[in-house]
C-alpha cells in the first residue's frame, strides 16, 4: 500500500508514525534534530519534553487523566513509554525525561514499518500522504511553506492568550450580561468594579510576579499584543481606557456606569468556557489565580487554562482543518500536535494519534474517522476545529470541552468521574464498530 511521510518526531509525530505503522502502512519519519537544533530541545531523542517532566493529572476525575486512559486503550506509544518510565509524582504522571524519550525513540525506530531520516524538511512535500507534526518551534522555512498553503493570516507565531474560566465557577450575583452600548445580543459577562476595588486590583497586578522570558521569546511584545501587567505598568489610565473601560456598560441593577469593568467573552459553542477579554498575560499561573480572583464575580473562578505568551507556531484550525486532522483544501495533508492549536504534551500526542490513524486509513483506501465528541480525544479535535476562528487560541484537555451530563451532580469529582465513565464506554463502542481489527488495541 501507499507510504506516508511524517515530518517531526516530537510527541505528535512519534505517535502518528506509530499509529500508521501499526496498520501495516510504511512510514518515512523526518526529524531534523540533532542536525538542526531548536531553541528549546537539547537532545536528538524523539518526544523530548522541553520543559516539565509531568504529563499532568493521572486520575479519571481529571480531563487529562481521561485523555491518557483513552490513549492507552488506543495503543499509544507515548503512553506505553510514559507508563514504563514513570517516577513517583503524587496524583500526576511524571516521567524520567531521558528514559522516556529514549524509550519512544527505540520503539519508533525499531518498528519494521518505520524508516527514520534525520533531515530538515524545508517545504511541504507536494504529493503523497503527509503528516506535519513540527511543533511550536517549526523551522522557519517550513513555516513559510505552511503559510503559503494556509494563507499568511491563518498561521500564528506567538500565542498570547488570555485566561479562560469555567462559567459555572463565576458568581452570577456579582456580574451582569451586556454588550457595550447595548449593541447586538447581550453577549458579555461583565464584572463591575468600584474605584476602591480597582485600586486594590491594580496594585496587585503591577506587583505580581511574571514568568521568566526565554531569550527566543523576547520578540513577542512587538507583535502588538501587550500583556495586561505590562500595560498596567504604563499607568492606571491605560487600563481604564483599555481593556477595563466601563463606557457603554451601565450596570442594569443600578443604572450607573461602574468605575471599571472586566469583560468575559464566550469561548466555546457550549458556552461553558469564557475568556477574560484583553487579559493576555505572562504572569506566573499561581499569580494569575491570585490576582484575577480579586475581580468581583471571579472570587472562585476555576481556570480551564491560564494566560500564556510564548513562541508558538500554530494554524487557525477552525478555518483550515477538518475534525479528522486533514487540511480542508488538501485531504491527503494532515497536521498534528501543538501546531494544530492543541496545548500540552499529552494533547499533542493525542492529536498525533488521530492524525496517524486517519493517515493510515487514507493510505489503505479507507475513510478517515471522526472520534466521538464525548471522549476527551474527540472533544479536543472538535474544539480546535469549531472554536471561534477570530480569536482562536490553543487549548488543553478540560471537561468543559465535553458535553455535560444529562443529570445534575453537585460533587465535582463525582461528576467528572461520571463523564469519564461515559467517555470510556463511548470509546469502547467506537473502537468495536469503527476501528478494524488491525487498529484495535490488543
Ligand atoms: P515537538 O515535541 O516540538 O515536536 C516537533 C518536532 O519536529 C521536533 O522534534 C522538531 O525538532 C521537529 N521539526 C521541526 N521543524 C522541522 C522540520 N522542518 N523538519 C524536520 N523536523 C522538524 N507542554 C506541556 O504539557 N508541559 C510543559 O511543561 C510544556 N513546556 C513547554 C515549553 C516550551 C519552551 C514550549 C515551546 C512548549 C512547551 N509545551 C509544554 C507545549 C507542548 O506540549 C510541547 O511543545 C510539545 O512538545 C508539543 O508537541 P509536538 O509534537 O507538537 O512538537
Amino acid at each position: 500500500s501507499n507510504q506516508v511521510t511524517v515530518v517531526g518526531a516530537g510527541l505528535a509525530g512519534s505517535e502518528a508514525a506509530w499509529q500508521i505503522a501499526r496498520q501495516g502502512v510504511k512510514v518515512r519519519l523526518y526529524e531534523m534534530r540533532p542536525v538542526v537544533k531548536t531553541a528549546a530541545h537539547i537532545s536528538g531523542n524523539f518526544a523530548e519534553l522541553v520543559c516539565s517532566n509531568s504529563l499532568r493529572g493521572a486520575s479519571l476525575s481529571n480531563a487529562v487523566g481521561l485523555l491518557k486512559e483513552e490513549m492507552r486503550r488506543l495503543d499509544s506509544v507515548i503512553m506505553a513509554s510514559a507508563d514504563k518510565t514513570c517516577v513517583p509524582a503524587g496524583g500526576a504522571l511524571a516521567v524520567d525525561r531521558d528514559l522516556f524519550s529514549q524509550e519512544v525513540t527505540e520503539r519508533v525506530t525499531g518498528h519494521p514499518m518505520i524508516e527514520v531520516v534525520r533531515e530538515e524538511i524545508g517545504e511541504i512535500p507536494s504529493d503523497g500522504i503527509v503528516v506535519i507534526a513540527t511543533g511550536p518551534l517549526t523551522s522557519l522555512s517550513l513555516s513559510r511553506s505552511i503559510a503559503n498553503l494556509t494563507g499568511e493570516e491563518y498561521l500564528y507565531f506567538y500565542d498570547a492568550a488570555a485566561p479562560i474560566v469555567h462559567k459555572e465557577s463565576i458568581d452570577f450575583d456579582k456580574v451582569y450580561i451586556a454588550s457595550r452600548y447595548d449593541k447586538g445580543e447581550a453577549a458579555y459577562i461583565n464584572c463591575p468594579m468600584t474605584e476602591k476595588e480597582f485600586d486594590r486590583f491594580y496594585e496587585a497586578l503591577i506587583a505580581a510576579e511574571a514568568a521568566p522570558l526565554k531569550e527566543f521569546e523576547k520578540e513577542v511584545y512587538f507583535e502588538g499584543c501587550m500583556p495586561i501587567e505590562v500595560m498596567a505598568k504604563r499607568g492606571r489610565q491605560t487600563l481604564l481606557f483599555g481593556p477595563m473601560k466601563p463606557v457603554g456598560l451601565p450596570d442594569p441593577r443600578t443604572g450607573k456606569i461602574p468605575f471599571a469593568v472586566v469583560q468575559l467573552r464566550q469561548d466555546n459553542a457550549a458556552a461553558t468556557l469564557y475568556n477574560i477579554v484583553g487579559f493576555q498575560t505572562h504572569l506566573k499561573w499561581g499569580e494569575q489565580a491570585r490576582v484575577f480572583r480579586m475581580i468581583p464575580g471571579l472570587e472562585k473562578a476555576e481556570f480551564a487554562r491560564f494566560g500564556v505568551m510564548h513562541r508558538n507556531t500554530y494554524i487557525n484550525s477552525p478555518r483550515v482543518l477538518k475534525q479528522t486532522y486533514q487540511l480542508q483544501s488538501r485531504e491527503t495533508l494532515f497536521f498534528a500536535g501543538q501546531i494544530t492549536g492543541v496545548e500540552g504534551y499529552v494533547e499533542s500526542a493525542a492529536a498525533g494519534l488521530i492524525a496517524g490513524i486517519n493517515a493510515g486509513r487514507v493510505a489503505r483506501g479507507l475513510d478517515p474517522l471522526v472520534f466521538p465528541r464525548d471522549t476527551a480525544i474527540g472533544a479536543l479535535a472538535y474544539y480546535i476545529t469549531h472554536a471561534a476562528p477570530d480569536n482562536f487560541q490553543p487549548m488543553n484537555a478540560t471537561f468543559g470541552l465535553l458535553p455535560s451530563l444529562g443529570e445534575k451532580i453537585r460533587d465535582k469529582r463525582l461528576k467528572n468521574e461520571k463523564i469519564s465513565e461515559r467517555a470510556l464506554a463511548s470509546l469502547t463502542e467506537f473502537m468495536d464498530t469503527s476501528l478494524d481489527q488491525s487498529v484495535r488495541a490488543r
